[in-house]
């Protein structure tokens, strides 16, 4: 394995006919370390993918393992193992071969490729499978295929862009457990792309989370969880209660901030300096509203049934539409107060 500390993109920027996917991605990723690229469609994810394995050139910035200059390397030459969401197995070729086709392309010895095929099969599993071709494999087989090809030639950097996405709910958590075990097993350093936040926050070390081909934050999971940098990155992270609200003149001291929602008060935390008056984005996630007697008064709309807590709608008098998760059983057109255990507060922009 080619060894590296840091992988560096600088001002990485990637622009079709004027319009930057990618836009000045400033990012050192540490070996060992676990990154996922997160955000929404067109955000810029693959993008930015794309320019670090070299099948994209850059409109702007650079890409440095250590000093080495990378960018304006072909893909072959940067050392990356790639996985992808279409598998890209040749179907033609057993999974044995598939997964020895780069170990011969380096022109190794016969011994060390088998040796090394024989380690990769073993280590995700398809000792009995070796001898199929990838069309008699399910998708979660042929995603460990595609994944032993790419770790076996031991690359500084595995790159992986949605790759759990056609597979079924079940599978996509098994293999999200199997690829962080490979990650640590092997040592290796992963940047992967997903638009799911649960399969980010669980994988990763470190998150990007991008939005019009803008870094909005990077951050642990733990950091994105508990203080999302602004609304967007808030909603991203499941806070589903995006309330337009007013900082009310009796705000109180240090970063506690009172807000008045229609005819109610209730106090949250700035997430940056609000003064009195401010338009503020007020964010809750729905684990947060509880029914309280004396809180917002609302009527339910829909409940959806989600095994111990039902996913409930319910609009306040004003016609604010709140999300909740809760365990009370509720049945549309109820009447019920609302109240936030944890509110984070935005200045509106
Ligand atoms: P998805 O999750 O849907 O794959 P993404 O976050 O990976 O989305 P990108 O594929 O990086 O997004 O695309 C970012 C933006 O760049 C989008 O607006 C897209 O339309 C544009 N784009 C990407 N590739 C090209 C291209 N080859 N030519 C022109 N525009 C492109």
């Amino acid at each position: 394995m080619s060894e590296f500390d840091l992988l560096r993109l600088d001002g990485v920027t990637r622009r079709f006919a004027g319009h930057a996917a990618l836009a000045d991605l400033n990012l050192d990723i540490r070996r060992h370390e676990f990154i996922a690229l997160l955000g929404p469609s067109g955000c810029g994810k693959s993008t930015a993918l794309n320019c670090l394995a070299g099948l994209l050139p850059l409109s702007g910035g650079s890409i440095w393992l250590d000093e080495r200059r990378l960018d304006t390397l072909p893909p072959e030459r940067r050392g990356f193992g790639m996985v992808f969401q279409n598998y890209a197995l040749f179907p033609h070729l057993s999974v044995r071969r598939n997964i020895a086709f780069g170990l011969q392309m380096r022109r190794l010895p016969r011994e060390e490729i088998r040796r090394r095929t024989d380690e990769a099969i073993r280590l995700v599993r398809l000792d009995e499978h070796a001898a199929k071709l990838p069309g008699q494999l399910s998708g979660g087989q042929q995603q460990r295929v595609a994944i032993a090809r790419a770790v076996v030639v031991s690359p500084s950097l595995v790159l992986m862009d949605e790759p759990l996405s056609n597979l079924d709910a079940k599978l996509r958590l098994e293999m999200r457990t199997e690829i962080r075990r490979l990650h640590q097993r092997l040592g290796l350093t992963t940047v992967y792309v997903t638009h799911d936040q649960e399969e980010a926050l669980s994988l990763a070390d470190r998150l990007v989370v991008l939005r019009d081909g803008r870094v909005q934050q990077i951050g642990t999971p733990e950091e994105l969880h508990t203080r999302p940098a602004n609304p967007h990155v808030a909603d991203f992270m499941g806070f589903r209660n995006l309330l337009r609200a007013r900082a009310r003149a009796e705000h109180v001291a240090g970063d506690q901030v009172r807000i008045r929602i229609e005819d109610q008060t209730f106090s949250g935390t700035a997430m940056s300096p609000v003064n009195p008056g401010d338009d503020i984005i007020a964010a809750a996630r729905p684990e947060d509203l509880t029914p309280a007697e004396d809180g917002l008064r609302c009527v339910v709309e829909v409940v959806e049934y989600q095994g111990r807590e039902m996913a409930v709608e319910a609009r306040t008098g004003g016609g604010l539409l709140l999300h909740l998760r809760t365990t009370a059983r509720l049945a549309p057109e109820d009447p019920i107060g609302l109240t936030f255990k944890n509110l984070l507060i935005y200045k509106a922009t």
